[in-house]
């Protein structure tokens, strides 16, 4: 097999919102700009394009807003790469992606990762049944699909993410059998939409998406269990208590049910940040780990490397592109363009308030870590590698002293996924059993290949850097 390579000035990876507008920034400034995305077709998550023209969802002012995206950074010259996954970088920078079934080196004097978020799933028993799925998994099919997640849905979790997908279910059409979600809210949220009047419409628009899915509603509420045979058939719903923990003893079950979409917030993508040695930091309120990034210019820790959007903390859309516009002038001051200190200012106050709603949102919404405590010892923590709670919790009553060490004892976080899925909780159940914060318990560390590739095209892609230089 054979491979291709590339030169530019400022390379993004990543064609979401945050991605696109540091593009079209850096682009402006006069920079030489490829900006490529592992998806077909770019606008990230929010901006998610259906996979055909004719989908209802064409019209919808997010898809309309990520086309715009696309089509301003093609307009200016941006070289779009779609359907290619990068799966390692080195400083310098060196990025290698697989580009459909052939390799793709880019060398690149600047770089923004743009990567954006992923959910944060919490394992619960029954949680690998055929039927179970994430909330954002459910959205894609149906967005980008058009398929619908099954006949008799439950959508369940935590977040202000759970409206969008039940409003995504009320633009398919689609009734909901339940809506559980964790919290009580209430009044709670009115102190955070009197400081922000403006996304109150927005807000108002979810709700009456939630109501036309028909949803019977139950806060306070979790889903403790998945049962079924070969597949999903019903699901377990228990009250939360006092003390903020699901009680069994009044739980009750939800019959007939076929699809379980259950969602409990975003984490920061930061494997291309980790892999470049970028500094990061723990941040709850941020989604956890996140890759930390000067707010005036973008600028990691590294050389050379910015980071924007949801890579440097989970905040939604307008923070990603507000955030993406200074990255991108950011790196092409770096690659000696000038750029306008007047709008930098202008942007990063607009940054600023942005955050501020989305942090207010994470503090009604704080994420459930301590849900973890509620899969059984043989229920299944890492699904890749089939590691028990169990497993893991032997590893750490044997020695193994963070999440490291209990992924090297156990292979936890090691198949195909490198620990996205699993990462967070076996983080969580670590710090529990120990007794140290999630931040002490560690992160993933990045290895070669951070993303699953055929040999062929990672040798591909070597002879391509003429060999050896792919630790
Ligand atoms: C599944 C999901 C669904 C969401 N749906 C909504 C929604 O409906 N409404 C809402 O307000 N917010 C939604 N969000 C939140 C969303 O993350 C932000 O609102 C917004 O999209 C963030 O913009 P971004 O540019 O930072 O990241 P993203 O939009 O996530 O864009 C990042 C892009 O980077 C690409 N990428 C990552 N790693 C690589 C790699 N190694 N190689 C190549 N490409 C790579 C991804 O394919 C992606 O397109 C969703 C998030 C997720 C994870």
């Amino acid at each position: 097999m054979t491979g291709s390579s590339q030169k530019c000035e400022v390379l993004v990876i990543g064609a979401g919102p945050a991605g696109l507008a540091a593009a079209a920034a850096a682009r402006e400034a006069g920079a030489d700009v490829i900006c490529l995305d592992l998806f077909a077709r770019p606008g990230g998550q929010y901006g998610m394009q259906p996979a055909s023209p004719a989908s209802r969802f064409e019209a919808v002012s997010q898809v309309a807003e990520g086309r715009a995206a696309a089509a301003r950074c093609l307009e200016l010259g941006v070289k779009l790469l779609t359907e290619t996954e990068v799966f390692w970088a080195e400083p310098g920078f060196r990025v290698f992606a697989r580009q459909g079934q052939e390799a793709l080196v880019i060398e690149a004097n600047q770089m923004i990762v743009a990567s954006g978020a992923m959910e944060r799933p919490i394992p619960f028993d029954g949680w690998t049944l055929p039927g179970v799925m994430t909330a954002g998994a459910a959205q894609r099919l149906i967005k980008a699909n058009g398929t619908l997640p099954g006949n008799s849905t439950v959508l369940a979790g935590s977040g202000p993410f759970l409206f969008a997908v039940a409003d995504t279910f009320a633009k398919a059409g689609l009734r909901l059998r339940a809506y559980v979600e964790l919290q009580g809210l209430g009044s709670r949220l009115l102190p955070l939409f009197v400081r922000h009047p403006s996304r109150l419409k927005e807000a108002a628009g979810l709700l009456r998406g939630l109501r036309a899915t028909g949803a019977s509603l139950h806060r306070r509420h979790v889903v403790v269990e998945a049962l079924g045979g070969q597949r999903l058939e019903a699901v377990r719903l228990a009250p939360i208590g006092g003390d903020g923990k699901p009680q069994r003893s009044r739980s009750f079950t939800i019959d007939g049910v076929d699809s379980l979409c259950i969602g409990y917030g975003f984490q920061p993508v930061i494997d291309v940040t980790s892999a470049l040695g970028a500094e990061h930091r723990h941040d709850t309120l941020l989604g956890g780990w996140r890759c930390v990034a000067d707010p005036l210019t973008g600028a990691t820790s590294v050389a050379g490397l910015y980071a924007a959007g949801e890579t440097t903390g989970i905040g939604g859309a307008g923070p990603a592109r507000l955030s993406g516009r200074i990255a991108g002038l950011g790196a092409a001051a770096g690659a000696g363009k000038t750029a306008r200190a007047d709008e930098i200012a202008r942007l990063a106050r607009q940054l600023a308030d942005a955050r501020d709603f989305a942090q207010g949102l994470a503090r009604l919404f704080p994420f459930p870590g301590h849900l973890v405590d509620e899969l059984s010892p043989s229920g299944t923590l890492c699904r890749c590698e089939d590691v028990s709670r169990a497993d893991v919790e032997a590893a750490i009553d044997d020695g193994a002293g963070d999440a490291l060490a209990v992924k090297m004892w156990t292979r936890a976080g090691m198949g195909p996924c490198q620990g996205r899925i699993c990462g967070s909780s076996l983080a969580e159940l670590v710090a529990r059993r120990i007794g140290v914060s999630v931040a002490e318990a560690g992160c993933n560390r990045p290895h070669m290949p951070l993303r699953p590739v055929p040999l062929s095209i990672a040798g591909a892609a070597l002879a391509q850097a003429d060999g050896g230089c792919i630790r």
